[in-house]
């Protein structure tokens, strides 16, 4: 339903020949999509749940959903509400310990959540006076982090590994589910955090007197950009699946992930305009402000790319240019410099490949710069750059 509410072109040449873009347009290649979740829940040996807040468009969810992701990690009701709408029958999963008030009532009451999680004590008490224990589980997010992470996701969230069997006990004393859940980092490079962690989670389940059946081993799975190639998923699966053989799980146990980017990522493109070009400066008409919003933080900096002129791909002798964005603030530039066609000029378009994660989610109206123009392109052999 929401895919039909996008305008469609074949591919980026046919959308060029068509419209003259004055603000950037971002494609969603619906195969690529497909390709990539089917990929992922092929390789990956357990239950996956897309963390939502990686690319939350309706279109990409449903899209998703229909290559055969059912789970949903999401942090706040709205992700829920959206979610649902999105995607009728998912399994939605409330896994943020911090809620607002009656939040996690309603996402039970009216959108059947019965996963959520805790990671102190001071959060269990104020979860369970708003809801029904019953058929219910409850994580407990254990700190851990792995040099390897781009971003650290333990320096916020999470129990020390010494004080997870107690908070294990007091979920299952309460009647609800206990289970375990951890969160590497985003954009673990090393196959290796996933098998330390999984360690941690082994020694620590190993000491409580019960068995814990769900292990949610969190998102953080990479994807390779230019000057950031990481190896493939399926080094991090064939780890995964071999350290998980040391959990003393429950017999029906099971691991959880919640990938985002590397299920967001690949399928996304944004096609930029040049609008002033000063010697080895180019400006666009996106920036730091608007879709290139990640790069402001540790990790890759850059997509792969590639330029269009008069919606013909553009070639020749390149050289390395700076790249800023519209806005006034002089921290609006690309953290480091690409490679693009020495004769590149105003009125070219550049295409980002890879730009589905962290992008569109995370776009500001700064200075008055803000484009919603999201498109589908239905060729199906169409790629972006990568
Ligand atoms: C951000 C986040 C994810 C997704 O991380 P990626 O690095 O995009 O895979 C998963 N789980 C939690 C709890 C998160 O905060």
């Amino acid at each position: 339903m929401f895919e039909d509410a996008l305008k469609s072109y074949t591919n980026v040449s046919d959308l060029l020949n068509r419209i003259k873009p004055r603000h950037p347009v971002y494609c969603i290649y619906p195969n690529v999509y497909t390709e990539t979740a089917k990929h992922f829940l092929a390789g990956f040996p357990g239950r996956v749940l897309y963390a939502v807040k990686a690319n939350n468009h309706p279109v990409v969810l449903q899209l998703l959903f229909d290559a055969g992701v059912r789970n949903f990690d999401c942090a706040s009701l709205q992700e829920i509400k959206l979610a649902h709408e999105c995607c009728p029958g998912a399994k939605l999963y409330f896994m943020n310990p911090v809620r607002f008030e009656d939040d996690a009532r309603q996402a039970q009451q009216r959108f059947g959540v019965r996963h959520f999680l805790v990671d102190h004590h001071s959060g269990l008490a104020p979860l369970l006076s708003e809801i029904d224990v019953a058929n219910t589980v409850v994580f407990a997010r254990m700190a851990v982090s792995h040099a390897s992470a781009q971003a650290n996701l333990s320096n916020k969230f999470g129990a020390k590994p010494a004080d997870i069997p107690a908070l294990l006990t007091a979920i299952a004393d309460s009647g609800a589910e206990p289970a375990l859940a951890f969160n590497v980092g985003s954009g673990v490079v090393d196959p290796e955090a996933y098998t330390y962690a999984i360690g941690i989670a082994a020694d620590v389940l190993a000491r409580v007197p019960f068995k814990v059946r769900l292990l949610d081993i969190g998102g953080g799975f990479p994807r390779s950009y230019p000057g950031l190639v990481v190896p493939p998923l399926e080094d991090f699966f064939e780890r995964i699946r071999s350290a998980a053989r040391t959990l003393p799980l429950a017999p029906n146990g099971e691991l959880l992930s919640e990938p985002g980017r590397a299920l967001s990522a690949p399928g996304l493109s944004a096609i930029t305009s040049v609008l002033l070009k000063k010697t080895d400066r180019v400006y666009l008409n996106d920036g730091m402000y608007g879709i290139f919003w990640e790069l402001r933080f540790k990790g890759h900096q850059q997509y792969a790319h590639r330029v269009f002129r008069n919606g013909e791909l553009l070639s020749g002798e390149t050289r390395a240019f700076r790249i800023l964005g519209p806005t006034c603030d002089s921290s609006d530039e690309l953290p480091s410099r690409i490679e693009l066609p020495a004769s590149i000029a105003v009125g070219d378009q550049i295409e980002f490949g890879s730009i589905g994660a962290y992008s569109l989610s995370g776009r500001t109206d700064f200075n008055g710069f803000f484009s919603n123009d999201v498109v589908m392109l239905s060729d199906p052999t169409a790629r972006p750059p990568s």
